[in-house]
């Protein structure tokens, strides 16, 4: 595809605004509240929250399905209001809603969308694509005779088809079976890594931290976080350390409770500390000083959970 300078991300957002108007009798509702948002080229990007918070408002404007209220985007260096049919060519987009015509062939909705996205009838890779995502013997049924997985394998071909830079996928593991699931993402992963640009919208942690390189989290309409996964686990430096003693403790020493120890439910001596303040070493050497013999000891880092937890707590107004 060719790109107008070689500087820009895959998406990028400027106080990207959305409010929809409310029904009949109902207020309005304010779903993005000015998202400044980059997607890496070439990244594997979550993008991660709650039900509610604004995830596929934010794709679909992107794909052209939803009118922005306000704020600028751009997609591989196109602005969608003004190179709208470029913007939409360099994505392709798995919607969350499993819209298919009952009534068309899996081989058929590939190659109408093909057909829409003008791709000469001669470099349509239809039966590849269908191949790769599972569905080669079927592609010649009704859809409506598809699974739930099928369909969803289904859309990520048609998305496909036109061979876009980027590819967005929105919650895409509804109502996919565990197996299938690691088909689609040992395909997903492939293309990332011949240069497709990943973006997937989820609620599930899990899944953000296993497959993605880059998360950023939504809450309530506002972008509350944006890093390398990496970098967001350890923006929260924190980490706890349990010590096991030989002997009984039934009161800790003053020593220890000054540096924020405290008893754990197993009797151990427990840390929570920033490692980037305070080395494990000296940790140890003061439980050592106390009087104490350390038997054994446990670390645990704090995991995305955690880092989710505290993001979306520490937002104000966060109850509705
Ligand atoms: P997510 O994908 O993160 O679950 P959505 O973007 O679907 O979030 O929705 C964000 C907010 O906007 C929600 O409060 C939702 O109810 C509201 N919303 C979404 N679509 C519409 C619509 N067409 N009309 C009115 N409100 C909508
Ligand atoms: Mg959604």
């Amino acid at each position: 595809m060719t790109t107008p300078t070689d500087t820009f991300d895959a998406i990028n957002t400027c106080g990207l605004r959305k409010t929809y108007r409310g029904k009949k009798g109902e207020g309005s509702k304010e779903a993005l509240k000015g998202i400044d948002l980059a997607v890496p080229k070439g990244s594997f990007f979550a993008l991660l929250g709650p039900n509610g918070a604004g995830k596929s408002t934010f794709i679909n404007i992107l794909a052209g399905l939803v009118i922005k209220s306000g704020g600028e985007a751009q997609v591989w260096g196109r602005d969608i209001d003004r190179e709208p049919r470029q913007a939409r060519a360099a994505i392709g987009v798995v919607p969350q809603e499993l819209n298919l015509d009952a009534f068309f062939t899996p081989r058929e909705v590939v190659e109408f969308q093909a057909g829409l996205y003008g791709v000469p009838r001669k470099e349509r890779a239809t039966m590849e694509v269908l191949d790769a995502m599972g569905l080669a013997d079927k592609a010649d049924v009704y859809s409506r005779t598809l699974s739930g997985g099928m369909r969803r394998r289904l859309l990520v071909a048609k998305a496909m088809i036109h061979r876009p830079p980027v590819l967005i996928l929105d919650e895409p593991t509804a109502g996919v079976d565990v197996e299938l699931r690691q088909q689609l993402w040992r395909y997903i992963r492939e293309l990332n890594q011949d240069g497709t640009t990943i973006v997937l919208t989820t609620h599930y942690l899990e899944e953000a931290e296993e497959l993605c390189d880059h998360i950023a989290i939504i809450s309530q309409g506002e972008l509350v976080a944006s890093e390398p996964k990496e970098l967001l686990i350890s923006r929260l430096d924190q980490k706890t350390i349990a010590i096991r003693v030989a002997e009984e403790v039934a009161v800790l020493p003053d020593s220890l409770a000054a540096r924020g120890a405290a008893l754990d439910d197993f009797g151990r001596i427990a840390f929570a500390y920033q490692p980037s303040e305070t080395a494990i070493g000296e940790l140890l050497a003061a439980v050592g000083d106390a009087g104490f013999t350390i038997a054994d000891i446990s670390t645990e880092e704090s995991d995305l959970e955690d880092v989710f937890l505290s993001i979306t707590r520490s937002i104000p107004d966060a109850a509705e």
